[in-house]
């Protein structure tokens, strides 16, 4: 693989070298530097693909595989790690950083919309319930022509069902076994998300902007 590396902060020089193993490279590289040094970006390719960018840059060579930060140079290598691929929820197509934190991202990427549901749904099992007990509060929805009111008459007319439920994740295992339809797992969340007074999450949580 092609890898750019920057030493020091965002004017450091950038030394575009091949490694089978970027990451490892960048450490045993790391040690004998005296700056801290940063992966920009990683790109598929062999000596050929080397020789090409080596060339291309030629005018930016400082010596050896280093290079000045030329401004042109430095935006090729925010595009190069720019990528696109397959949302591993949905399948739509993302784009993401591919490197970020001297780190090669290499699990499916997730799109804004699925980041923000996955984000939500950690929130919703996570969050702190209130003092009044689920069922309880749902009853207030007992006559509403509504999912919410299926939800709460259904749960009224069950004779087996616990006190309460303290977790989404123990009202979710508790319709499962009952047989719940998704729509009833969906409306059991949205009721979840009510109850706990999520009216919004943290958006920080989101992918990266577009450099
Ligand atoms: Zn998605």
């Amino acid at each position: 693989m092609i890898y750019f590396i920057r030493e020091g902060g965002l004017d450091g020089m950038i030394k575009i070298g091949m490694a089978a193993d970027p990451i490892r490279r960048l450490a045993s590289l790391q040690t004998a530097h005296h700056k801290r040094l940063e992966l920009l970006a990683v790109a598929d390719g062999s000596r050929e693909r080397e020789h090409e960018e080596h060339q291309r840059w030629g005018l930016l060579r400082v010596k050896g595989e280093w290079f000045r930060p030329d401004e042109e140079l430095v935006k090729y290598v925010a595009n190069l790690n720019w990528v696109s691929g397959d949302c591993g929820d949905c399948g739509e197509e993302t784009m993401y950083h591919l490197v970020t934190d001297n780190e090669v991202f290499s699990h499916e990427p997730l799109c804004e919309k699925c980041e923000e549901a996955e984000a939500r749904r950690v929130e919703l099992h996570t969050a702190k319930r209130p003092k009044t007990r689920f069922l309880v509060w749902l009853k207030q929805f007992k006559e509403e022509d509504s999912p919410m009111g299926d939800l709460a008459r259904d749960m009224a007319d069950d004779r087996n069902k616990p006190r309460s439920f303290n977790t989404l994740g123990s009202l979710e295992k508790y319709l499962t076994n009952l047989g719940a339809c998704d729509e009833a797992l969906q409306t059991a969340e949205e009721a979840w998300h009510e109850y706990v007074g999520i009216t919004e999450y943290d958006t920080a949580r989101l992918p990266l902007a577009s450099p």
